[in-house]
């Protein structure tokens, strides 16, 4: 949506990450493996993976999006230096915040589309499963990975690695919280208004 409203170019680790599983590569046999029993793909994979991403942009001076990236302190302070390194300073760290109940719900009736990767909820984007793809008619499919033992370990391992970087990104006045349980529109709107210059302006120090 950042993408599409603003002219980000956007990814997120979970994209990044399954294009090299999708291209079959040895490191993307070893991703697959991790990501599936819950745990996270290693710093120095995801760190490498995102760098490529971004030299691979055609204008890499313009503003672009990372999306579930950083997820640990090691990927923060790399990410530091590789934005020190090409003079681009972080303007904002956007956190999304929902409910334990909300986040369970969603990963139960979350299906993704086989053709285009989108990703939709039953109850808010499909009415049941049966629906095909709201964007490409494509076949939705439940993702192995979404079940709730797989959440258990994704959650723990977020309280512990990941929440810290809500203070870390706080102390330097770059973090925003957009409460993402109401619905999608009116987060949007939310995420808009805090993307939207003159408040980019703000983070623009
Ligand atoms: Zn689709």
């Amino acid at each position: 949506m950042i993408e599409s409203t603003f002219g980000f170019p956007s990814t997120s680790t979970g994209a990044i990450l399954r294009r090299e599983k999708e291209s079959g590569s040895e490191l993307g046999l070893r991703l697959h493996e991790l990501t599936s029993k819950g745990q996270f793909a290693p710093d120095d994979i995801v760190i490498a993976l995102a760098l490529n991403w971004l030299d691979a942009l055609a204008s890499p001076g313009d503003a672009f999006v990372f999306d579930g990236f950083p997820r640990t302190l090691n990927q923060a302070e790399a990410l530091d230096k590789i934005l020190e390194s090409r003079r681009l300073p972080l303007q904002l760290a956007l956190h999304l915040e929902l409910s334990r109940d909300e986040i369970e719900r969603r990963v139960t009736n979350r299906r993704v589309c086989s053709v285009c990767r989108y990703s939709a909820n039953i109850g808010w984007d499909i009415r049941s499963e049966d629906e095909p793809c709201p964007k490409c008619g494509g076949k939705l499919e439940h993702r192995a990975d979404d079940s709730l033992a797989v959440l258990e370990r994704r959650l723990e391992i977020y309280k512990n690695i990941t929440e810290p970087l809500l203070s870390f990104y706080d102390k330097r006045g770059l973090l925003a919280s957009v409460d993402v349980s109401i619905p999608k529109p009116k987060a949007m709107s939310q995420i808009a208004d805090i993307i939207r210059p003159p408040h980019l302006a703000m983070f623009d120090r």
